[in-house]
C-alpha cells in the first residue's frame, strides 16, 4: 500500500511520482566533517568513516563525459575534507555547466586548509554556504561554539577575493530553521540578512531557505524534547500541491560515498537506494541516462518536508 506522502503525490498528478530529465548530479564524498552540527541529516562529524574513493570519482567522471552539462553539486559532509576533493573539482570542470560545493565557512580556518580560497577562484567553483542566522547566538548554538564568528571571517575573506561582488563567483548563503518550524519567507529573509550582513561588510548573492528533514540527526533531537509528532503534524497539515511539480528528485541525482544511486540526500541518508527491475541496488559504475529516466521515486513520509509551505530543495524554496 502507498505510504501516505505518495498518495497525496498521485492525488497532484501520477506523472509527478516518477523521474524526468536529469539536470544536477549531486555527489556526497562522505560523512568527515570538522562540525557536527544539531541538524545535521547526514550525522557527519569528525569522526566519519565514510569517505568517497577515487575509484568511484571515476565512474562519476565517466558518467559525466557520457552526458555533457549538467550540474554538478558537491557536498558532504564537508566535502573539501575528501582527499580527493581537489581531483574531483579539476577533472569534472571541462565537462559540466556548474560546479557548486556546499561548503560550512569554518573548515576555510582548518590547519592545512589554506589552499581552499584559491582553488575555488581558480575554478570558478559556486559555493554555497551554511549560514542558519545573521545572530552569533543562534548559529553557535545550532552549529558550535565561535562558528558564528569564524563564518564571517570566511565570507570577508572570500568577498575579498571577488565572490558575491564579481560575475561567475557566485555565493549563495544557507538558512534552515533552528527547531521545529518552517522557514520564514524566502525572499523577506534574503533582505534581512542583506541589511545584517552588510553591518560586517559582507556581501553575497542569494539566500536559500531549507525545511529541516525529520530524518538522523534532527529526528533525535525532536524525539528528545517530544515534538517528532508535532513537526510531522505541522509538514503534513501545510502540504502545498502547486510544488510538487519541482520537488527536486525530478531531476536530481545523488550519488552516495560508495557509489550507489538514490533520488535525493535524505534518500541517501535513510538507505533508501534505488533499484533497478530485477531489485538490484543500482551504482554510478556503467549507468546509462535512459536507466533512470521516468523511473519511480522513491518516497516516504519524510518527503512532506520538500513540499510544506513555500517547498523545499538544494536551491531554496519552490513556491514561484
Ligand atoms: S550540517 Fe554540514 S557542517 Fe554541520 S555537521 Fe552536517 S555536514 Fe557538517
Ligand atoms: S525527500 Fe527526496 S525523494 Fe522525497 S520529495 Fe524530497 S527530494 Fe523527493
Amino acid at each position: 500500500m502507498p505510504n501516505n506522502f505518495t498518495t497525496a503525490v498521485l492525488a497532484v498528478d501520477k506523472k509527478l511520482a516518477r523521474r524526468k530529465n536529469l539536470e544536477i548530479l549531486q555527489v556526497n564524498l562522505g560523512n568527515v566533517c570538522n562540525q557536527r552540527c544539531l541538524h545535521c541529516h547526514v550525522n557527519a562529524g569528525p569522526g566519519g568513516d565514510k569517505i568517497m574513493s577515487r575509484r568511484i570519482i571515476d565512474d562519476i567522471i565517466m558518467f559525466l563525459s557520457k552526458t555533457k552539462g549538467l550540474v554538478l553539486d558537491i557536498t558532504g559532509g564537508c566535502p573539501e575534507l575528501n582527499p580527493n576533493f581537489r581531483y574531483i573539482v579539476e577533472t569534472a570542470r571541462p565537462l559540466v555547466k556548474t560546479v557548486m560545493v556546499r561548503n560550512n565557512l569554518t573548515v576555510l580556518f582548518e590547519p592545512g586548509m589554506e589552499w581552499l580560497p584559491g582553488f575555488y577562484l581558480d575554478n570558478k567553483v559556486k559555493l554555497v554556504c551554511s549560514m542558519p542566522c545573521y545572530t552569533a547566538e543562534n548559529v553557535d548554538k545550532q552549529r558550535g561554539e565561535g562558528v558564528f564568528d569564524k563564518s564571517i571571517s570566511a565570507l570577508k575573506l572570500l568577498n575579498s577575493l571577488g565572490y558575491g561582488r564579481e560575475p561567475g563567483l557566485e555565493i549563495d548563503l544557507v538558512y534552515n530553521p533552528g527547531g521545529a518550524c518552517l522557514p520564514g519567507a524566502q525572499n523577506a529573509l534574503e533582505k534581512d540578512y542583506h541589511q545584517q550582513l552588510s553591518r560586517h561588510g559582507i556581501v553575497f548573492n542569494h539566500l536559500i531557505t531549507i525545511t529541516n528533514a525529520p530524518i538522523n540527526r534532527f529526528k533525535t533531537y525532536l524525539e528528545a524534547n517530544n515534538t517528532f509528532d508535532e513537526y510531522m503534524k505541522l509538514l503534513m497539515d501545510n502540504f502545498n500541491r502547486e510544488v510538487v511539480t519541482d520537488i527536486m528528485c525530478r531531476n536530481l541525482l545523488s550519488i552516495g560515498w560508495d557509489g550507489v544511486l538514490y533520488d535525493c540526500d535524505f534518500n541517501q541518508a535513510l538507505g533508501l537506494s534505488l533499484r533497478d527491475k530485477a531489485g538490484k541496488i543500482m551504482e554510478i559504475r556503467g549507468l546509462r541516462l535512459q536507466d533512470i529516466e521516468d523511473k519511480e521515486i522513491v518516497f516516504e513520509d519524510h518527503c512532506y518536508s520538500c513540499t510544506a509551505g513555500a517547498g523545499s530543495s538544494c536551491k531554496g524554496a519552490l513556491a514561484k
